[in-house]
């Protein structure tokens, strides 16, 4: 039986805690300890410092009264999820903008600011010491994002199944773990890699995860992060059985590129489908399978996705390809 959903942070089976402790518990996951959210690059993972110790031990056995849906363990298999308009159905920069500055007037500036070429992370850096705001303010208009019921139900789902879930994406470190925390999804990730984000001085400063002047060297990716170099270490950390990736812009690509023979790549239909218009464009650099949906049916096509991947048999040998694929890959679409 599918799992109920119960609403904000009953569905995983854990007592419901306020929603600053939710987020401090998101946190944590960034860095040992306690430290707080990225004090460093290095606690953010980049391939150039690896993390120490950001894994956060988590019970194999579902929750008693959600019992799993998938028939098959899916105990070493990784779930990848991008965030903006995929485990969330919204783009989290551009949607604090706009609740915070009604007027329009930061947005309009910060167009000009992108057309003189101003990297996205320095424009929301940017961004967030002209709005006017306190971290209540701000935590309040990330709270109001939307999540599909799908996308709720395969992260519940999933983690029912044993599967590790870990998110990758462009946003950053605060938002995040705000919004995960707000839909009480607090507990379901082992890993985070984003920009680090920290309030400072009464803002919240944003810095990009990629070191300044230590380029990753991927033409697919912005200089401030390549999602494929992070799939790539995580592939080698956990040599998962299969990679089931969750994307929806031109950003998924390069990782897109690195999946594997039986792994599986969800990519979002439009209007949100930069990554679906690179891999139709580019068929023989994505390897894995395929796999469409959208925010049409409220999530019902991802997961069903998400389930049929974490029950569905690995074809033999795909274990055995993870070390050998991503370099190769890469450079035949770069
Ligand atoms: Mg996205």
């Amino acid at each position: 039986m599918p799992c109920a959903m119960s609403g904000a942070g009953g569905a995983l089976g854990k007592p419901r805690r306020s929603g600053a402790a939710r987020a401090r518990s998101i946190r944590e996951r960034f860095a040992p300890s306690g430290e707080g959210v990225a004090a460093s690059r290095g606690e953010l993972g980049s391939e150039l410092t690896p993390p120490t110790a950001i894994c956060v031990p988590r019970t194999p056995t579902p929750p008693p009264h959600c019992a799993p849906r998938i028939a098959m363990a899916s105990s070493n298999m990784l779930i990848v999820w991008d965030f903006d308009w995929s485990l969330i159905n919204e783009n989290t920069d551009t949607f604090v903008v706009q609740q915070l500055d009604p007027s329009g007037d930061v947005w309009r500036r910060g167009k000009q600011k992108m057309q003189q070429g101003v990297g996205w992370t320095e424009l929301m850096d940017w961004a967030l010491g002209e709005l006017r705001y306190d971290q209540p303010a701000l935590d309040a208009a990330l709270s109001a994002i939307p999540i599909t019921d799908g996308a709720r139900r395969a992260v519940q789902s999933a983690r029912a199944a044993g599967a590790e879930q870990r998110i990758l994406s462009d946003a950053n470190s605060h938002y995040i773990a705000t919004v995960l925390a707000a839909h009480g999804h607090a507990d379901a990730f082992t890993r985070i890699e984003t920009n680090p984000a920290e309030f400072a001085d009464g803002r919240l400063r944003v810095r990009p995860h990629q070191p300044d002047g230590a380029p990753h060297g991927s033409a697919l990716c912005p200089p401030n992060l390549c999602k494929g170099t992070v799939l790539d270490r995580w592939i080698a950390e956990l040599q998962p059985a299969r990679v089931i990736y969750v994307g929806d812009g031109s950003g998924d690509y390069c990782p897109a590129t690195r999946l594997r023979p039986g792994d599986v790549l969800l990519a979002r239909r439009a209007p949100h489908d930069g990554l679906l218009k690179k891999c139709r464009a580019n068929p023989a650099a994505v390897r894995a399978e395929v796999v469409e949906w959208d925010d049409s049916d409220g999530g019902a096509s991802l997961l069903a996705g998400i389930e049929r991947a974490l029950s569905a048999a690995v074809p033999e040998g795909v274990a055995a390809l993870s070390a050998a694929v991503p370099d190769g890959v890469a450079a035949s679409v770069g």
